[in-house]
């Protein structure tokens, strides 16, 4: 048993590590694209840029926000994106030009426990405390028979989507309504740019279909929901807040910076107050910093993951958490002892807040499910902004920043952590929050972009919002490597356990003839279609191929390069296949285009000590 448990660890470590490395790998800006602002953006000079951008320098314009005089150009073929931004920042007309960076969202690892609907509304009823243990001490019970409903907030969550059939969201009327805009009839009734954009939009496939193919944003909606009702037990109440979502990730978590600035723009400009971010990275792009700077000067607040890498933000910055406009408030995530989570950066002038961020349980596409991340402490600070808006309707995001920080709980483990040195409290908020002052004025912003040379560099050091966890572990920068953050690391890998024993105890049906004797595995691999690279798990392994389980869509017949770690993780393989076969999108049956001598031999090894799959 003990060797066993061993075992089950070394997988666990090596499943972090392997994530940990493969974030390393992802590209940091979308190839062939830029994102530039003209200085005249109606004059002379902006016409005489796009004129030129056209004709000589072979731009195609991709998306504009002319009033700001931003475009989104894709670029010449056989053009590098930091020749093209080099060329461009020389052009007189040019105020600023930048690659069109990535952004991931701001999780750790995966889902640890999932449970039906039916499961989570019995263990709800069963204690009625469930939410408390799971989701640490912030009292929000105390506030939710109390609040009066004078207005409706419509909070933007900028994430991954949301599954609108989830019954949280389906019975009840906690999904945002576009009220101009008439379903399916193929016209932008409300003229704004959008078509059928009904309950939000999807900028990945850039229509009003909303879909959740990774299940952050559901989880994350849940969460902002869940701070004002029950979102346990059915029949659940009628929602106090709308949540429109916007989805500018992808089913694995990345999202372009053009994308999320239009979400952005989206949201203010169709009555959103408060935008929950859980999402980030280190590149700086000014762009974003102008489009944040467009919704304080519309009175909403900007609520951002400070993200995971146990790093200090204050030295090495995490945008957008990190930009300087003033009513953006940055969420680190705390445990359900008020520790700082392990893996939350931190900054004494740069993060505002904590919230609870550890083992979170929310809704999640087929039912509910515990994920852990400053993604999960942001929607805390969210739902709490938008009751603060049911109380008093006219407050100002930057105001509600201020009350926020300014009620919080002393908690020892925040001390020179974060700027208010506390975790967010529900109940005091609301209180100073009914007490309050609402002046309908705020300091002014300038954007400026003084800021840029923080990492204005292209080759600054890769996006690694989900990717740091175990160097931290080992000895990486900050508080990380403390007895308690350890002990929390091996309480996570304690509750990973039964879903790594699920996944080696799963079996599959036999989708094709077989020639080769199927061996159980769990090992994690590294997976490239053309320009994508994916993170999955192999299941199952034979001389001939493997069963490949990942969230992403392969397509039947397409070939892809894996890299495939060995069972103890001592050595990896590279190989070619092609997937023959696929089951609900999430596993593919991978057969070896072809296999040398050499990788027959190893792959034979690491089957002896394997079990047979039936
Ligand atoms: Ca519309």
């Amino acid at each position: 048993m003990e060797r066993v448990l061993i075992k089950l660890f070394i997988y666990l470590f090596l499943f972090l590590s392997f994530s940990s490395y493969a974030h390393g790998q992802v590209r940091r800006y979308v190839p062939g694209e830029v994102i530039v602002k003209l200085k005249n953006k109606t004059g002379v000079s902006g016409q005489s840029f796009l004129g030129k951008a056209t004709s000589q320098k072979g731009l195609r314009v991709r998306g504009a926000f002319k009033r700001m005089g931003i475009y989104h150009f894709a670029i010449k073929e056989n053009q590098k994106v930091e020749d093209a931004v080099e060329e461009m920042k020389a052009d007189p007309d040019v105020e600023y030009a930048e690659p069109n960076y990535i952004f991931s969202k701001a999780t750790v690892g995966n889902v640890t426990q999932s449970f039906s609907v039916l499961e989570v509304s019995a263990m709800a009823s069963a204690s009625s405390e469930y939410y408390m243990a799971t989701g640490a001490p912030i009292q929000v019970t105390n506030t939710w028979a109390s609040i009066v409903h004078n207005s409706v907030p419509i909070v933007a969550v900028i994430d991954t989507g949301l599954n609108m059939n989830h019954p949280v969201f389906s019975t009840t009327d906690a999904v945002w309504q576009n009220p101009g805009e008439i379903p399916g009839n193929g016209i932008d009734d409300d003229g704004n740019g959008f078509v059928d954009d009904v309950n939000g939009w999807n900028f990945i496939t850039n229509s009003g279909v909303m879909l959740d193919d990774d299940g952050h944003g559901t989880h994350v909606s849940g969460i902002i929901l869940g701070v004002t009702q029950d979102i346990y037990t059915p029949p659940y109440p009628s929602a106090k807040m709308r949540i429109m979502p916007l989805k500018f990730l992808d089913g694995e978590g990345y999202g372009k910076t053009s994308d999320a600035i239009k979400a952005i723009y989206y949201a203010v400009n169709n009555g959103a107050t408060v935008l929950n971010n859980s999402w980030g990275g280190n590149s700086y792009s000014a762009a974003l910093h102008e489009a944040i700077s467009y919704t304080y000067d519309a009175g909403a607040i900007f609520v951002a993951a400070a993200g995971n890498n146990g790093a200090n933000n204050d030295s090495s910055p995490m945008y957008p958490a990190s930009f300087a406009v003033p009513n953006i408030i940055s969420v680190a995530a705390t445990t359900d002892t008020d520790a700082l989570a392990y893996f939350s950066n931190y900054g004494h002038s740069s993060v505002h807040l904590a919230s609870p961020g550890v083992f979170i349980l929310s809704t999640l596409p087929s039912g509910y499910g515990s994920m852990s991340g400053t993604s999960m402490a942001t929607p805390f600070v969210s739902g709490l902004a938008a009751l603060m808006k049911t109380e008093r309707p006219n407050l100002l995001g930057y105001q509600a920043k201020q009350l926020i920080m300014g009620n919080t709980d002393s908690i020892s483990g925040l001390n020179s952590k974060v700027v208010s040195e506390g975790r967010m409290d529900v109940y005091n908020t609301i209180q100073a929050t009914k007490l309050a002052n609402i002046s309908g004025s705020q300091p002014p912003y300038k954007y400026t972009n003084a800021d840029r040379n923080l990492s204005s560099s292209i080759a600054a050091s890769g996006c690694g919002v989900v990717s740091k966890m175990i160097s931290k572990g080992q000895g990486g920068p900050g508080g990380g490597s403390t007895p308690e953050s350890w002990s929390i690391f091996i309480l996570l890998a304690l509750l990973a356990l039964p879903i790594i024993v699920y996944n080696a105890l799963r079996q599959k049906n036999p989708k094709d003839k077989r020639q080769h004797e199927r061996f159980k595995i769990n090992s994690e691999v590294k997976v490239k279609v053309g320009d994508r690279e994916l993170i999955g798990s192999i299941s199952t392994i034979s001389l001939g191929g493997v069963q490949l389980n990942t969230n992403a869509m392969l397509e039947s017949g397409g070939i892809v390069s894996m890299v495939i770690r060995s069972p103890d993780g001592a050595e990896q393989i590279a190989i070619e296949g092609r997937v023959v076969w696929s089951e609900a999108q999430k596993a593919y049956g991978v057969q070896f285009a072809q296999t040398s001598q050499a990788i027959h031999e190893r792959i034979a090894t690491w089957t002896k000590s394997l079990v047979k799959a039936s």
